[in-house]
């Protein structure tokens, strides 16, 4: 396929990577970060995406994915596909989709898990608001940058599948690190907790896959000094983005609310900018009960 990829960055570089080994043709643009090797670079999005089957964009927000998409849908060929896998706001992502309907062009918001080190392996899940036959095509190509594709519904259901997933991870990290500052003041070896927590009906991804207690458990940021990872201003952006969802389908969310609230004070007035989201448990360990 004829692909042109718009925002090569952290994440956006390695999966055209992945693309190109594949053998697609891939045509690159970003207004900062290098093409990588094998990808023809383009003078501008609009340029990047002339004659595409596919344009993906994996870009920092949906302010940016609206300009973007704004320049490069009226230079779409009618019947391709305009597929943002960037995490961005629900109602972003159904403008996008609504303006290249008006196009005759087909959209799939498909925001990713999996993070860098799933990009660069191939291995990212794609969840997928969409038509399905706008889904049918970019199959094809999240086959080849991830594991797993998950086509959750209409316009949209895709970034509402990501927030909702991350609220529960920034709010289970939360529980997790808090739980494990308590054990420690009640004596309890983080070794112990773990053996129980992790076959008990606490267990969660958090304990079980990405325990925030150095050397315990499985590897994870923790054992690197919580170099992310993934980093706690992206849980702040997508705790921000579950937050000005549920607002505007007035849906009430305490716990992702209070989440949020956390993870700005710890990466706007703490030192949790740049560090792993879970280092919330080094946080919570020096403070006493508010
Ligand atoms: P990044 O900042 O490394 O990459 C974004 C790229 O977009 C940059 O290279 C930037 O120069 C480029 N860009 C900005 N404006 C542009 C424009 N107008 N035209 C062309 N290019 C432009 O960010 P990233 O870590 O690659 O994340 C990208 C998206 O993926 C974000 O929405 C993020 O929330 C999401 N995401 C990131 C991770 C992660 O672990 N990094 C995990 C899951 C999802």
């Amino acid at each position: 396929m004829k692909i042109g990829f718009i925002g090569l960055g952290n994440m956006g570089a390695p999966m055209a990577k992945n693309l190109v080994a594949a053998g697609h043709e891939v045509t690159g643009f970003d207004v900062q970060a290098p093409v990588p090797e094998g990808t023809e670079r383009a003078a501008s999005a609009a340029e990047a995406a002339t004659g595409a089957d596919v344009v993906i964009t994996m870009l920092p927000n949906g302010e940016i994915l609206r300009k973007v998409a704004a320049e490069v849908i009226p230079a779409m060929t009618k019947g391709a596909v305009f597929c943002d896998c960037s995490t961005v706001d629900v109602e972003s992502a159904r403008a996008v989709a609504d303006q290249a309907a008006k196009a005759g062009v087909l959209a799939v918001d498909a925001p990713v898990s999996g993070g860098v080190g799933g990009a660069a392996a191939g291995t990212l899940t794609f969840m997928a608001g969409g038509s399905d036959d706008a889904f049918a095509i970019v199959k094809l190509l999240f086959d080849i940058m991830g594991q797993k594709a998950v086509h959750c519904g209409a316009s949209g259901a895709g970034q509402a599948a990501k927030i909702c997933n991350n609220m529960i991870l920034g709010v289970t990290m939360i529980a997790t690190c808090e739980a494990f500052a308590l054990a420690d003041k009640l004596g309890l070896d983080r070794q112990k907790m773990f053996d129980v927590v992790s076959t008990s009906s606490g267990y969660s991804w958090t304990m079980n896959a990405y325990c925030p207690a150095p050397g315990v458990g499985p590897k994870s940021p923790s054992d690197n000094e919580y170099r992310p990872g993934f980093a706690s201003e992206l849980m702040l952006k997508d705790l921000r983005l579950s937050q000005l969802a549920a607002q505007a389908v007035d849906a009430d969310t305490p716990m992702g609310q209070l989440a949020a609230s956390l993870y700005e004070t710890f990466v706007e007035k703490e030192d949790g900018k740049g560090m792993d989201f879970s280092a919330m448990l080094p946080r919570f360990e020096k403070r006493k009960r508010a």
